[in-house]
């Protein structure tokens, strides 16, 4: 099959320090960057140590507003001052944290392209909803916010990551079968808007992707690459990861 080009995301989440970042850059090893899309997003604070290495970075979140009276939050430009190439957008811990909705995560994701900033826009169902039957509804009720928003002529570098959140952080992967489930889903959902669109797009899942569980995930046809939580903090098991890729 001629498959995408892979990506695979490293996502700190709220962890890791200075000296991790030295220690990852030391660490990772840059052979993947030539065959493979990479991109490491830290907390906000350490993109600039980043700086020193070769890793692509990218933000976990961004304002959708331009600047101003916003306490605690960052706009694209200062993004682009940082050179993150990546942000993740409605990530489920924002999504439950900080209440985002999905016209939210449009409008970020739509500032994000207009800056040329490449977004990593997160979907993925609680438990519940996948109980009930109901992942692909929710899926798509979430990305059509999206792309009701977003014209699909600016689409062409965003990336789209399924997440479900019962496989986030719990060590609990979606098998290969049932992650593929979803990711044919969306891109047969992308398909409605554009065809092209929808054979260019790199769909990620995301949920304890591990060294050991990602060649098998990464082999689907639709699964182009990962989000990677838990596993990115360690240069080793990231390496292990693109290896797979
Ligand atoms: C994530 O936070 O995007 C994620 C997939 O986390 P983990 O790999 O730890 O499940």
């Amino acid at each position: 099959i001629n498959k995408r080009k892979l990506l695979v995301a490293g996502n700190w989440k709220m962890n890791g320090t200075r000296s991790l970042v030295k220690e990852f850059i030391k660490d990772f090893d840059t052979k993947f960057l030539s065959s493979m899309d990479v991109a490491l997003c830290p907390p906000s604070i350490l993109i600039a140590e980043f700086s020193e290495g070769r890793i692509p970075v990218g933000a976990q979140d961004v304002s959708a507003c331009d600047n101003g009276a916003h306490t605690g939050d960052l706009s694209v430009s200062m993004l682009n001052d940082f050179e993150c190439k990546y942000c993740i957008v409605g990530h489920s811990e924002r999504r439950d944290d900080h209440g985002e909705s999905s016209e939210l995560v449009a409008e970020k994701a739509a500032k994000l392209i207009e800056a040329g900033i490449t977004p990593i826009i997160c979907c993925g169902e609680p438990l519940s909803v996948r109980e009930a039957g109901k992942v692909n509804e929710y899926v798509e009720a979430q990305l059509k916010a999206v792309f009701d928003r977003i014209p699909v002529s600016q689409l062409g570098d965003a990336v789209i990551a399924y997440e479900p959140i019962w496989a986030i952080g719990t060590g609990v992967t979606a098998s290969p079968q049932e992650a593929q489930d979803v990711h044919a889903f969306i891109r047969q959902f992308i398909a409605s808007y554009d065809g092209k669109l929808a054979d260019s797009m790199q769909i990620l899942y995301g949920g304890s992707v591990k060294p050991d569980n990602a060649k098998e995930l990464f082999g689907q046809a639709d699964i182009d690459g990962g989000l990677i939580g838990g596993a990115s903090l360690k240069a080793k098991d990231f390496n292990a990861i693109c290896q797979a890729a």
